[in-house]
């Protein structure tokens, strides 16, 4: 499957924003926007004059970047949300939100969404009983997220949800740390989404198309 191989923190760079691709070094004075805050390569410095086309494209990679989307399967998630009832941008957050690597990233298993999707595609999450390879599933509302036996002993997730604070995780999620399972309680809503998103561009880029 194609995926991203280069550096992640160019993209942080590039979007002018960090989007926590790295993990823990991502709260460090290590972080690449810490240190340097303006886009990769030559022309990086020189003040950016975006067309409104040029808006609409960076806010598209911005969002398809942070969840670690590829083009294709973020234009059928785009379309997919176009044809759900009420805002097309909300849904799209919503559908992105509700990612099953996303969900391990916000339930705190995991420190990055990368990290996550790698845990979900070595076979240490199960949904529902079953055990799940495929980062892009999508939970519902009832759905219980657990590990398997192998996943029970990652010492990385362990770790990962000794750190979790229960309490702080979105409403949407409910999380048992003793047991190590979590339950979707409802619906991802816009306002939990707190990096800044203009949501309206992605969708009038499609919709030009
Ligand atoms: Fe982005 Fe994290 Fe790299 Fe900082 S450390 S630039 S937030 S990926």
């Amino acid at each position: 499957m194609a995926r991203y191989t280069g550096s992640v923190c160019r993209l942080c760079r590039r979007e002018g924003m960090k989007l926590f691709l790295k993990g823990e070094r991502c709260f460090t004075d290590r972080c690449s926007i810490e240190r340097r805050n303006y886009p990769p390569g030559q022309h990086g410095q020189a003040r950016p004059r975006f067309s409104d086309y040029g808006n609409q494209l960076r806010e598209k990679q911005k969002v398809r970047r942070l969840y670690g989307v590829l083009e294709r399967q973020f234009r059928i998630t785009v379309r997919e949300a176009e044809r759900m009832k009420g805002v097309a941008g909300h849904n799209l957050l919503e559908l992105l939100e509700r990612r099953l690597d996303n969900t391990v990233y916000r339930l705190g298993m995991a420190t990055s969404r990368s990290e996550a999707r790698q845990l979900v595609r070595h076979g240490h999450f199960t949904m529902n009983g079953r055990r799940l390879t495929v980062p892009s599933a999508r939970v519902r509302e009832g759905d219980v997220i657990g590990l398997t036996a192998r996943g029970a002993k990652a010492a990385r997730i362990e770790g990962a949800l000794d750190a979790v604070d229960a309490r702080a995780l979105p409403a949407w999620l409910s999380l048992d740390k003793s047991q190590k399972t979590a339950e979707i309680v409802g619906r991802p809503q816009r306002e939990e989404i707190t990096i800044p998103i203009q949501e309206q561009l992605i969708t009038e880029l499609y919709s030009s198309r």
